[in-house]
Parts: C-alpha cells; sequence; structure tokens
C-alpha cells in the first residue's frame, strides 16, 4: 500500500488513475483545481468506500502546491509517490498563437511538473524513498507541426525527468515518464484550435489527424493501468509508451531521419491524405477544403 498524490484529478488519465489505485489499496491524494465544481470522484469514492481523499491543487501556483502537501502530511507521515499528470494542449501555428498560450502551457505542463517534484523531493530524500511518475506524451518525443507550444512543454518534461532520475539515484528514488499516444479525455475537445482565420492551410491537417484519430482512441483507464504496474514495480521502465499507436508511431520516427520527417509535412494533399490512411486514419471526412 502506497499513499499517492496525483495532480488533475478532475477528468481524464487522472480521475481514472485516482480510482484504480485506490481500487487496488493505495490511499490516493487526488488533487484538482476546483474540488467544489468537480464533486464526481468523490461521490464515487464515498459510494463505493474507496481511500481517495480530494485536495485543491493548482500546479501555477506553488502555495496552492504547499498547502495540498502540508495537508497530506497532516494525514499520513510518508509520501510514497508522486504523479505529474496535470495538463493542458493547444492547436495553432507558431506565429498565430499569442505568446500567453507559450506562457501558459509551459507553466502548467512543465514548470507545474517542476515546482510539485521540487516541493515533495526533500521529504522523499530524507525518507530514502519514493516514485515519481511525469505524464509525458508521445508527443514529448515525436514534434508536429501546429503543436509546437504542447510538443516543446512535453519534450522539457522528458529531459526534466531523465535527469532527475539520475540526480535521485543514490536516495532510491525512482523516476517513471509515461508516454500516452491518444486517449479519450476531455483534453481533445479543450485543445481544439482557438484560432478562428488562419494563413496556415494546413492548420487543417493537424486537427483533422486529431479527429481521425479518436476512432483509435484508448480510454484513460488503459493509461492508469500502465500507472498502477509502475507503482507497484511490475515496470521498472524509465519510459513507458502506452496505448496501441504509440510504440508503433515512435518506432517509425525513431527510423527516419529528421528531415524526412520535417519533408513529411510539406508533401501534397493527397499523398498526406494516403500516408494517413496507411496508418488507418481516415482523415479525408474531416478535410473541409478538398
Ligand atoms: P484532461 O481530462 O483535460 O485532464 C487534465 C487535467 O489537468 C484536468 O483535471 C485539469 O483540471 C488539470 N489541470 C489543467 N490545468 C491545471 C492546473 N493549472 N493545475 C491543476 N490541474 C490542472 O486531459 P488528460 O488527457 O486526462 O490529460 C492528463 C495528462 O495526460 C496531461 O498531462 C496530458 O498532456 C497527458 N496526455 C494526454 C493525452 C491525450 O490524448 N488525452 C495523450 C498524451 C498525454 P481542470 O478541470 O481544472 O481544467
Amino acid at each position: 500500500m502506497s499513499n499517492i498524490i496525483i495532480t488533475g484529478c478532475s477528468s481524464g488519465i487522472g480521475f481514472a488513475t485516482a480510482l484504480l489505485l485506490a481500487k487496488n489499496k493505495h490511499v490516493v491524494f487526488a488533487t484538482m483545481r476546483q474540488p467544489s465544481r468537480n464533486t464526481e470522484l468523490q461521490d464515487i469514492a464515498d459510494n463505493k468506500n474507496l481511500p481517495i481523499n480530494i485536495l485543491p491543487l493548482d500546479v501555477t501556483d506553488n502555495n496552492s502546491i504547499k498547502n495540498a502537501i502540508a495537508q497530506v502530511l497532516y494525514h499520513t507521515d510518508k509520501i510514497d509517490v508522486l504523479i505529474n499528470n496535470a495538463g493542458i494542449g493547444t492547436l495553432g501555428s507558431v506565429e498565430e498563437l499569442p505568446i500567453e498560450d507559450f506562457i501558459h502551457q509551459m507553466d502548467t505542463n512543465f514548470i507545474g511538473t517542476v515546482r510539485c517534484t521540487k516541493v515533495v523531493l526533500p521529504h522523499m530524500r530524507q525518507n530514502r524513498s519514493g516514485c515519481i511518475i511525469n505524464i509525458s506524451s508521445v508527443g514529448g518525443k515525436i514534434f508536429n507541426y501546429f503543436n509546437a507550444p504542447y510538443c516543446a512543454s512535453k519534450a522539457a518534461v522528458e529531459a526534466f525527468s531523465e535527469c532527475l532520475a539520475m540526480e535521485m539515484l543514490p536516495f532510491g528514488i525512482r523516476v517513471a515518464v509515461v508516454e500516452p499516444g491518444v486517449t479519450d479525455t476531455p483534453l481533445q475537445d479543450k485543445c481544439k484550435s482557438r484560432i478562428k482565420e488562419t494563413r496556415y492551410p494546413n492548420l487543417e491537417r493537424c486537427v483533422a489527424f486529431f479527429s481521425a484519430s479518436r476512432a483509435h482512441h484508448i480510454p484513460p483507464d488503459v493509461v492508469a493501468e500502465t500507472i498502477l504496474h509502475i507503482v507497484n514495480r511490475e515496470s521498472i521502465k524509465f519510459r513507458n509508451p502506452t496505448g496501441p499507436d504509440s510504440e508503433p508511431i515512435l518506432g517509425l520516427r525513431a527510423s527516419m531521419s529528421d528531415e524526412d520527417w520535417i519533408a513529411g509535412a510539406g508533401v501534397d494533399e493527397e499523398t498526406w491524405i494516403h500516408i494517413m490512411e496507411e496508418m488507418h486514419l481516415d482523415v479525408r471526412k474531416y478535410l473541409t477544403r478538398i
């Protein structure tokens, strides 16, 4: 049985992970920005008598993180696992997205992970045990057009996690990264492009890619299972690609030169559609201009 803190539990992967870990007898401190507006997890926990404690935590606010961790340490004397899950996404071109979108995305996805990690590290280091699980993405390894803020933030999470894993070796603290492919959560709808008029016609390809990927979406429970395996030490791998499309797409990218990958963004529409169809993605119906 481990004491586990998870960020971003109001929906999606955080929600599913909190439930699965609690069903497996772990004590879960499920945090979210606004518990009073997201009572579903609390209701399920109460009905099923699951060991889930809901706490407010905003990963962009250091005081909020410190308060949440202080509350956890009031309930228990040991934090075994921190799962940095909270995240946001945006689609759009570098030119047209406002700088605030880049800052907000880095602040939430990357700096939020750093903030939470820094607050639990002294505790874990003194105990000489602990595990930090960072929810990255296939997008942290494979970079695609119109996804620059998200990919940059997840690439930063990847680099940070690898550095941290080395620093933690002398203290017996494990670090693991989870790399889900496209997963069926509210994130997909939240990260539709807010740009109404664009000078970049291929932005539509990016939107069509995510829409077509919905047919292959995995439920967030699949990601929660991967996280459970890491918590239970059934996986001791540092990187954990998750979902049926993750390993093949990571393998495909690794097999290509950088130049060929980048040039792929410049192919004509029919060639691009054909490439997508080979990946079983029916993008044609989402392209309005053909
Ligand atoms: P989701 O359902 O939208 O969940 C995101 C969670 O993060 C929500 O609980 C959201 O809370 C929370 N959050 C956002 N900003 C926050 C902040 N400042 N402080 C605290 N919590 C905040 O999406 P999801 O797919 O489960 O995303 C979870 C993680 O998986 C993210 O890191 C995401 O990048 C990663 N991921 C997702 C996919 C995918 O296809 N869905 C693929 C790869 C990786 P609110 O309700 O308050 O907004």
